[in-house]
């Protein structure tokens, strides 16, 4: 059996890991990784990395160990296109790629105003930030929610005016209890970050954002947050999609149409919120049932646990916090933040870790 897995996400990680555990014979005959980076990027540590209070590898997981342990080939390409009924993956540069089972962990992309860049793929983020002139301008952040909160706070640490946040429903932090929102807003306010709501940004044109009544000027660079479209487009590959686009998978994380394809995280439907803390809870559960399909077992279905915790690093050592409704902050929970990070960053990137 050849088990293809598509994109480096965070569930695709425990899924090399767990066969590199596994029993020769309980793994696949042929195991295929096709992702274009050599390291994959840990979301949670990039604000940190942004603001400069940690190092660039404290976010990177570094592929080639995992793969060699795991006993797996890398294919170094994008898939663009899958033919589910014929089983072929459609690759960027390379011949179409046939499999026995496929499994998806490719993420989402954000929705991108004209004019502005998304937040990723990382390396345009990288790119544009290591690329930007502090004199040129200020950097706007495109959506309020928990990443675009957290990554203004983070851009606040650097060289340059103060950044902008722009969110185009009425709060900062839409959805998320009164409490925490107001600790957000302090810590914005204290990093010299100012926002603007009900502001749907429609593109960046000549230094200015444009929403539908005004514009903002002097914009150097404005980094999109907002919403989430599939990173891979599977609209015509014969999978069962939700209405934008991301492939119905059932609680087991096996497709609803086809058996022989599974996925898991930001780029799939399987009912949960668009968030890597899903995307890690549901990687033991896919590559159990990778293993599964592989024997002939039946699947075990998954029931997440619906609580998660969210920590928003603040830039200045500090996190904000919010658990079961409960809100909170301090230096410890930036420490518990980290410790965190570090802890899943250190279990992938062969650091010894369980
Ligand atoms: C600034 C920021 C901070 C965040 N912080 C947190 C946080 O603290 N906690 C939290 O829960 N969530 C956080 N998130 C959200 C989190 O990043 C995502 O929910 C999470 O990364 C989703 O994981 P995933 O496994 O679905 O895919 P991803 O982590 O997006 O990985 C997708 C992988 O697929 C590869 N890929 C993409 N397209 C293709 C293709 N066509 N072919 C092959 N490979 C492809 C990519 O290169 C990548 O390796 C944050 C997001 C941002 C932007």
């Amino acid at each position: 059996m050849h088990l293809v897995l598509a994109g480096a996400g965070h569930a695709h990680l425990e899924v090399l890991r767990h066969f590199a555990r596994s029993p020769p014979d309980a793994g696949p005959a042929r195991l295929t990784l096709v992702t274009p980076e050599a390291t994959a990027i840990y979301s949670g540590a990039v604000p940190g990395v942004v603001a400069g209070l940690l190092p660039p590898t404290a976010a990177e997981i570094p592929l080639a160990p995992l793969l060699s342990d795991a006993g797996a080939e890398w294919i170094e390409d994008r898939v663009t296109g899958l033919d589910a009924g014929r089983r072929l993956l459609r690759l960027g540069r390379n011949p179409p790629l046939p499999y026995d089972l496929l499994s998806l962990d490719t993420g989402a992309l954000p929705v991108t105003p004209p004019g502005t860049v998304p937040v990723r793929p990382w390396r345009g983020l990288f790119a544009a930030l290591a690329a930007l002139d502090p004199a040129a301008g200020r950097v706007a952040v495109i959506g309020a929610g928990a990443a675009g909160t957290e990554l203004a706070l983070a851009l606040a640490r650097r060289p340059g005016p103060r950044p902008l946040l722009l969110e185009a429903m009425p709060d900062v932090l839409p959805g998320l209890p009164a409490p925490f929102r107001a600790r957000a807003e302090r810590a914005l306010r204290l990093a010299g970050v100012s926002w603007r709501t009900d502001f749907p940004v429609e593109r960046l044109d000549d230094g200015a954002l444009h929403g539908p009544e005004s514009r903002m000027g002097q914009v150097a660079l404005a980094i999109a947050c907002t919403g989430t479209r599939p990173a891979l487009d599977l609209r015509d590959s014969g999978l069962a999609c939700d209405a934008a686009g991301f492939p119905r998978m059932d609680a087991a994380l096996r497709s609803q149409s086809h058996h022989d394809v599974f996925g898991a995280g930001d780029g799939v439907a399987a009912g949960l919120p668009k968030a890597g803390v899903w995307a890690v809870r549901a990687g033991p559960v896919l590559a159990d049932n990778l293993s599964r399909a592989l024997l002939g077992e039946p699947l075990r279905p998954w029931e997440p646990q619906r609580q998660a915790l969210i920590l928003l690093g603040t830039g200045r050592g500090e996190a904000i916090g919010l658990w079961r409704g409960i809100s909170f902050e301090g230096a410890w929970a930036w420490r518990w933040k980290r410790w965190l990070d570090g802890r899943f960053v250190r279990r992938y990137a062969g650091t010894g870790e369980g």
